[in-house]
């Protein structure tokens, strides 16, 4: 297979003046290395056509695959399609299907301009990308022996533009396949997974495998090259097993994308009802499973209980029992669990109270959380000291992060209070 070397052009005076993070490039980097394909230069320009033209010529001198992010929209800022067009000496031309679809989403938007017609401006003879979470396509061409993908700056877009569009067009410019599951790992850090398969990461050439440490969590990629699908599957059948058996219950799931994601698996296999009180967290787990098409079949409800009063009014928890405890504590952890659960009358309830800081109670160091989990046969706590260094988000995150492995434990027959390391990567 020929080797391809990539660079990542990001386009936006944004991302230069610090008010975005690039996490486009990160993204796609984060892709390409699980396609096997190398990527040798991040680059970031502003909304400037002698700038970009510049960066293109330099790109094209070193890299066989040219991505760039950014600049598709409508407005006039917008010009990665016409520099890149016109580096390649090529024309853009309307695309008549995607001005079809951008018809009928007129019917729908009541802010449409006419300047939205520019974004079916595509350089010819491309490949198009529809764009199924925005407006503006991508696409992709070869000139010169150079491959351009283009892709929108809006992350979600972006991401869903590269699972959907540039992997299957990544494909075909090979003879072979590239196949890649990753297991999902909740309760290990990335360097204790590291450990745990340094050998075979050493003497692995196909298939490889290699750790990925995500914002709470962490994952194990193991990718396949072969002649077909069904080859690439048969050689990474045997190495998962393998996989997924050293790690155990670490294990949250294969191939999904977050805990929630897990759960609702497991919950559309075994349908059970479940509903969240929540402290410190604000809200952010009920948020996180909502963000899943079909969630209403198995998240009733939950409540932001962020102080005393609102866990006795809205749980129906005693104040003097919450006081005397500290909100903070395992019995209002699992008292909030366990009356959420009678309030919505659901299968499961999680309860959620801790400190994410950065003041404290006088008692407990800020990132302790007390996590429950009530159902028709016990409640467990989990009690959790993710340290003071750590930041609001991480914090709650994590604390979500739990709530969901206590449910899947649940689920799954496993054991539900275990695991309660919060690992540092
Ligand atoms: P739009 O149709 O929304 O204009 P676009 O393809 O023209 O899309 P830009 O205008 O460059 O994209 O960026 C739109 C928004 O997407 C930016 O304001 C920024 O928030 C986000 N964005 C752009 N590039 C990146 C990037 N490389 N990483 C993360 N976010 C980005
Ligand atoms: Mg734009």
């Amino acid at each position: 297979m020929r080797e391809y070397n990539t660079e990542i052009l990001s386009v936006g005076t944004e991302l230069l003046l610090g008010h975005v993070t690039n996490t486009d490039a990160r993204d796609i980097s984060e892709e390409l290395s699980r396609l096997g394909i190398n990527v040798r230069y991040h680059t970031v320009v502003g909304d400037n056509p002698q700038r970009m033209r510049d960066c293109v010529a330099l790109a094209r001198s070193r890299a066989d695959i040219i991505i760039t992010t950014g600049g598709l929209g409508p407005t006039v800022d917008d010009l990665t399609k016409v520099v890149l067009a016109e580096s390649f000496g090529l024309k853009l031309v309307e695309n008549q299907a995607e001005r079809e679809q951008m018809y009928e989403y007129i019917t729908y938007s009541n802010h449409f301009t006419e300047n939205n017609y520019n974004q079916v401006m595509l350089p010819e003879g491309c490949t198009v990308f529809h764009n199924n979470c925005g407006t503006a396509p991508g696409c992709a061409f070869e000139a010169d022996g150079t491959i351009v993908i283009m892709l929108p700056g809006p992350p979600k877009e972006c991401r869903a533009m590269f699972r959907e569009s540039v992997i299957p067009y990544l494909r075909t410019l090979s003879d072979k396949v590239i196949v890649s599951h990753s297991v999902r790992i909740f309760g290990l850090g990335e360097s204790a997974v590291d450990d745990l398969f340094a050998a075979e990461m050493n003497s692995m050439r196909n298939p490889t495998m290699a750790p990925y440490a995500k914002e709470c969590d962490c994952l194990l990629q193991v990718t396949a090259k072969a002649d077909s699908e069904a080859e690439a599957e048969e050689m990474l059948r045997p190495v998962m097993a393998q996989v997924c058996e050293k790690l155990g219950d670490y294990v949250y799931g294969t191939d999904v994308e977050c805990m929630e994601e897990a759960v609702l698996q497991l919950l559309q296999k075994n349908p059970k009802t479940f509903a969240l009180a929540e402290s410190c967290t604000g809200g952010e787990v009920a948020a996180r499973f909502t963000e899943l098409p079909g969630a209403s079949e198995f998240l009733k409800g939950g409540a932001v209980t962020y102080t005393n009063e609102a866990k006795a009014v809205m749980l129906g928890i005693d104040r003097q029992f919450i006081e005397s405890n500290l909100a903070v504590s395992e019995p209002v952890a699992r008292a909030m669990a366990e009356h959420m659960r009678a309030v919505l009358n659901t299968d499961l309830a999680v309860g959620i109270t801790g400190l994410a800081g950065p003041g404290g109670d006088g008692v407990h160091e800020v990132g302790t959380v007390f996590v429950a989990l009530a159902a028709e046969n016990g409640t467990w706590v989990r009690e959790l000291h993710m340290g003071p260094q750590r930041t609001r988000s991480f914090i709650r995150r994590m604390a979500g992060n739990h709530a969901y492995d206590m449910i899947r434990r649940w689920l799954t027959g496993k054991e539900v209070a275990g695991n309660r390391s919060c690992p540092a990567f």
